[in-house]
């Protein structure tokens, strides 16, 4: 089946990625077809254009979407033909209007979750269910550092915090960003191009420190992240949008009160099918109850996929983005 994809021959800017045409193949055991609805715009997109994540070339970009089954390979039950469906993870190449995948990365979407939301929600939503339910699992009553709150998966962890009962502490770059933060249940912001950060989360938390700090901002904040730490914090270092962080002593950890350091990652948390399901159910309540709403706040046609990376590394973008194909 004929199909648009955005593909990349070399790393580099946005200019790299050209508007192509190639072949969806009928899916072959254990693969489904996809007629893509919407898809998800992610920093690591960014990441695997620039070269930062290698990956062999030419390649494709893009890691989540959501559309309808066309058709299913031998050995393919939990999806059918005609199903709404998502994912996030898998192969490269969700850039693309349709697309031939392993099936075991889809779920089956609820009835009220659109096609949109569902690519604007799954990679970053489950990513903020791993980081507040199992890295570190926040308390109610905790307070905690998050940074880039009003982002794609800040905005989700605003939410998510607030319906825990967390106090989350959201490091943003702009008063209209620090706004939208506190709006969605962020307790404080800091705009971290005037403020300093070490010094207002000492204030806002008597002395203490915080138990852990989300960090996805990296080069940049690294350091500034461990000063906020309490003793014996949790350091959770989960992306690189400002640059990756530089080689660092383990003696740091130790002269800051014993702290813990760990970069984890979506897939090692979502590596099979069952952690899969039980992350999307929890995500799908948290959606479904109202508890957490995903506002797509940009769109772009899957063709101007350069514009929309353009958007999101001069951080023109706020909460999620999505790609719709023609
Ligand atoms: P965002 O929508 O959060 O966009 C990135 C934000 O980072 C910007 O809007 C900006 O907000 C902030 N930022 C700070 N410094 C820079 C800089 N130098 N250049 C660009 N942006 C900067 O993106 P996503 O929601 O897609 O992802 C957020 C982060 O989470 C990314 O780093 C991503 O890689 C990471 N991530 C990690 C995962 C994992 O499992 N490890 C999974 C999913 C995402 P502001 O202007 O307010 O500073």
């Amino acid at each position: 089946m004929l199909a648009k994809a955005i593909r990349i021959a070399a790393t580099g800017g946005p200019e790299v990625m050209e508007y192509v045409d190639v072949e969806a193949p009928a899916p072959g055991p254990g693969e489904a077809r996809i007629v893509q609805h919407a898809i998800g715009l992610n920093f690591i997109d960014v990441y695997f254009r620039t070269g930062l994540y290698p990956q062999p070339l030419p390649g494709f970009l893009g890691k989540e979407g959501a559309g309808v089954v066309e058709a299913v390979g031998e050995g393919v039950t939990h999806v059918r033909p005609g199903d709404r469906v998502a994912y996030a993870g898998g192969p490269l190449g969700a850039y693309a209007s349709v697309r031939t995948m392993p099936a075991h990365f889809l779920v089956r979407l609820p009835d009220a979750i659109g096609f949109e939301t569902a690519a604007a929600m799954m990679l970053q939503g489950l990513t903020v269910q791993y980081l507040l339910r199992q890295t570190y699992p926040v308390k109610a009553g905790d307070t905690i550092l998050f940074h880039a709150a009003a982002g794609g998966v800040g905005l989700i962890a605003c939410q998510w915090a607030r319906a825990l009962g967390v106090r989350l502490i959201g490091t943003v770059g702009s008063k209209e960003k620090g706004e939208l933060a506190l709006r969605h249940g962020a307790a404080h912001v800091i705009n971290y191009n005037d403020e300093d950060i070490v010094a207002r989360v000492r204030e806002l938390t008597g002395g203490e420190g915080v138990p852990v700090v989300y960090d996805s901002v990296g080069k940049d904040t690294f350091t500034a992240s461990l000063d906020c730490l309490r003793r014996r914090g949790l350091m959770v270092s989960f992306g690189n949008a400002s640059g990756a962080v530089e080689p660092f002593a383990p003696a740091e950890l130790s002269k800051r009160g014993s702290l813990f350091l760990t970069r984890p990652t979506l897939f090692d948390y979502m590596s099979n099918q069952e952690e899969q399901e039980a992350m999307t159910a929890e995500l799908f309540e948290m959606v479904g109850s109202g508890k957490v709403k995903v506002e797509v706040r940009q769109t772009f046609a899957l063709a101007e996929a350069g514009e929309a990376h353009r958007a999101l590394e001069a951080r023109r973008t706020t909460g999620s983005t999505v790609l719709i194909p023609e």
